[in-house]
């Protein structure tokens, strides 16, 4: 990704700053100052935009939205295996004298299938993001 610039999603135009997400308070210089950007993105939480001067466009960093994209699979794989494992002891109890014990391990399977829904779709979310961001943009 190195040496790759980053243009307007809208207009293609260069002139881009960081912003902070959820403030107005740009937190970096020009496109020229992105390793320093990036650097300070993978050490917090805050999420950042480019904001482009000449049209006031706001997209997502693709670097942050790479990191997202590999958080959320790999969360949505461990929600995955959590249900299996928890499925694989929980089904059979169910058939058993001590049947309610299952419940400790089916909603816990249950708790998990639901975090796999939401990662699967943050993980489809971030990567269409991102594919629109690349696709327009970087020259
Ligand atoms: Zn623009």
């Amino acid at each position: 990704m190195e040496g790759k610039k980053m243009c307007c999603t809208r207009c293609k135009g260069t002139h881009l700053s960081i912003i902070a997400d959820g403030s107005d308070s740009t937190t970096g210089g020009s496109y020229l100052g992105r390793s320093n950007a990036f650097i300070a993105s993978t050490n917090s939480r805050v999420r950042h935009s480019w904001i482009c001067a000449d049209c006031g466009n706001r997209f997502r960093m693709p670097d942050e939205l790479l990191q997202e994209i590999k958080k959320n699979k790999t969360y949505t794989i461990l929600s995955l295996v959590t249900i299996v494992l928890f499925s694989i002891i929980g089904v059979p109890l169910l058939f058993t004298e001590v049947a309610a014990l299952s419940l400790l391990f089916l909603l816990p399977a249950a708790i998990a299938l639901a975090f796999f829904f939401y990662y699967k779709s943050s993980a489809t979310k971030a990567q269409t993001q991102y594919d629109e961001i690349t696709a327009n943009c970087w020259l």
